[in-house]
């Protein structure tokens, strides 16, 4: 397996885990951008976005939202994000979407 997330998923790689169901994971980013920086996975993988069914995203924005509470970050607001592709700046080819939050962010993004 050398996909970073599925061993990640494995266990094979330790990870600061913050949220576990039997299809989702969710971790703190290793190279954290705002002072909550959370990745959330399906348990499945898919390459992107692109490969992914619409309830799978929709159940990981689900997810993120509850964290969000759970990290109160929720009332001042956050940002999720997912990064597909070269031009998108993916750089694991396994689906996840970012949870950042905890300060103000700039609009549009570099
Ligand atoms: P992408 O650039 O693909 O949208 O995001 C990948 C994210 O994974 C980056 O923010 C990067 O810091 C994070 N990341 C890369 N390797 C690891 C790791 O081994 N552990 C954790 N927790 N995050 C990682
Ligand atoms: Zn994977």
């Amino acid at each position: 397996m050398n996909c970073l997330f599925c061993r990640i998923i494995a266990g094979e790689i330790p990870s600061n885990k913050v949220y576990e169901d039997e299809s989702f994971l969710a971790f703190r980013d290793i190279d954290p951008q705002a002072p909550t920086h959370i990745l959330i996975i399906p348990k499945t993988h898919y390459d992107s976005v692109l490969e992914a069914p619409g309830e799978v995203v929709g159940r990981m924005s689900g997810i993120a939202a509850k964290i969000a509470a759970d990290e109160g970050i929720d009332n001042k607001g956050f940002r999720i994000v997912i990064n597909t592709g070269e031009d998108g700046g993916q750089s694991v080819k396994h689906l996840h979407m970012h949870l950042l939050g905890g300060r103000s962010m700039e609009w549009p993004p570099g």
